[in-house]
């Protein structure tokens, strides 16, 4: 089973993604956590997609095409069940480009409500070590990882003014994917809430245990 996951930014599609992922044994497949890594290894990659995540904006839809291409001719994605794709595409020219190397069954759509998504992002704190996210509001004070104890991080393209251009950036180019895959009738709606975490996933879950049979 191959899934996309769509969602605004702060929608959730992190968490939901490691779940999912775990759950169906899916290679789980994040272009933002590709570039950060590059990022954090000075790679060319890295400093070429730099500039691009630290303003919001879209690196440029060649590279990203050729970073999903390459990946998904890798061992773990060839022997495996599928994969999630997380954060890609993120525009018609992204979903044009996949269609014409991979096969996707199902597109986990989260919508939710605009107002929620500046505080989720404005406080999102991230852990170094193995990527999982908190809220500032639940962390008491907390510095590290709960999970695994790595010091937790804001990232850098979560600040108000980069929060506000990645949304619009959202709208103007990601949004009319749902239209996109609605079209081709694979698309699979979901609503987040300020409820936790494993509401949402139940749901999700529920629907994707159906579509796997
Ligand atoms: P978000 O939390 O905004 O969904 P991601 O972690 O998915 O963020 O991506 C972080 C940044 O990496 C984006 O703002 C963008 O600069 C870059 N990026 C990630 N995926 C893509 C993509 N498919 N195309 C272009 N740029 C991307
Ligand atoms: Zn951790």
């Amino acid at each position: 089973m191959n899934l996309i996951l769509l969602g605004a930014p702060g929608a959730g599609k992190g968490t939901q993604a490691t779940k999912i992922a775990a759950r169906y044994g899916l290679v789980h497949i994040s272009t933002g956590d590709i570039f950060r890594a590059n990022i954090k290894n000075g790679t060319e990659i890295g400093k070429l997609a730099k500039s691009y995540t630290d303003a919001g904006e879209l690196v440029p839809d060649s590279v990203t095409c050729e970073i999903v291409k390459d990946r998904l001719t890798w061992d773990d994605v060839k022997n495996g069940n599928g994969y999630l794709l997380d954060g890609f595409p993120r525009n018609l020219f992204q979903a044009e480009a996949l269609d014409t190397f991979a096969h996707i069954d199902g597109v986990v759509n989260i919508n939710i409500d605009q107002a929620l998504l500046l505080d989720r992002l404005c406080g999102r704190r991230v852990c170094k070590e193995c990527g999982e996210s908190y809220h500032v509001s639940t962390l008491n004070g907390a510095t590290t990882c709960a999970r695994c104890g790595g010091e937790l991080y804001r990232r850098k393209d979560d600040n108000p003014e980069t929060v506000q251009s990645r949304l619009a950036v959202y709208n103007e180019q990601t949004a009319p994917l749902i239209d996109y895959y609605t079209k081709k009738g694979i698309i699979l709606n979901f609503t987040g809430s300020e409820a936790p975490a494993e509401v949402l996933f139940e749901e999700i879950g529920k629907v994707l245990d159906t579509f796997v049979k």
